[in-house]
């Protein structure tokens, strides 16, 4: 896949880039906390934004919202999906767990066909700042040092693939980062 980050790599070192975690950003728990809480807040601005006319974001930014969070690694790409994608109890559906909205169908980032779905708000907000949510900021400078960011390398990708990005259900079957085991099943509590 064409992208800009690629200045990371050599001939001889084609493989895919290591990408860091939120953790080794800028986030701390109690940032984490109280912007959760912030979010959730956020998220009621979200709901106004879609109107009584059901108003959508635009295709492009919404296109960058699903790279985001799903990354594109469902597509053979190299984009792992966000930490904070969670998926839902309800086949086929997930959620964002970082913003503190929890498992509901009008929290669900994704549906089916021209079903209104959570990355469809106009006005939408990410605890993280990714590209395509109202609250979007840039990269930091360091983040494109290796390991780079998730962030970073959505803003290096080349837009005609940000353009590929399938935005409703079923054609996009994301791939959710693996669920940590329970300590309880495992018996190391
Ligand atoms: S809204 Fe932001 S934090 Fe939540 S899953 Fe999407 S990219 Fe991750």
């Amino acid at each position: 896949m064409g992208c800009g980050c690629n200045k990371n790599k050599t001939e001889k070192n084609e493989e895919s880039p290591a990408f860091r975690t939120e953790d080794s950003t800028t986030q701390t728990n109690q940032g984490t906390f109280f912007k959760s809480i912030a979010m959730a807040k956020s998220f009621a601005s979200a709901i106004a934004s879609r109107g009584v006319s059901n108003n959508k974001t635009n295709g492009p930014t919404k296109q960058l919202r699903v790279l985001s969070c799903f990354g594109n690694q469902d597509r053979g790409g190299e984009l792992p999906p966000c930490q904070h994608l969670k998926q839902s109890t309800t086949p086929g559906k997930h959620f964002c767990g970082g913003c503190g909205c929890g498992d509901k169908p009008m929290t669900w980032l994704m549906a089916a066909g021209e079903e209104y779905s959570k990355l469809d708000y106009p006005n939408l907000q990410c605890p993280l700042n990714m590209p395509g949510f109202t609250n979007y900021t840039q990269s930091a400078p360091d983040e494109a040092n290796a390991p780079i960011s998730r962030k970073y390398y959505i803003e290096n990708i080349d837009f005609n693939e940000v353009l590929k990005t399938p935005i409703s259900l079923p054609q996009f079957k994301p791939q959710t980062p693996p669920v940590p085991p329970n300590p309880e099943e495992t018996g190391k509590v």
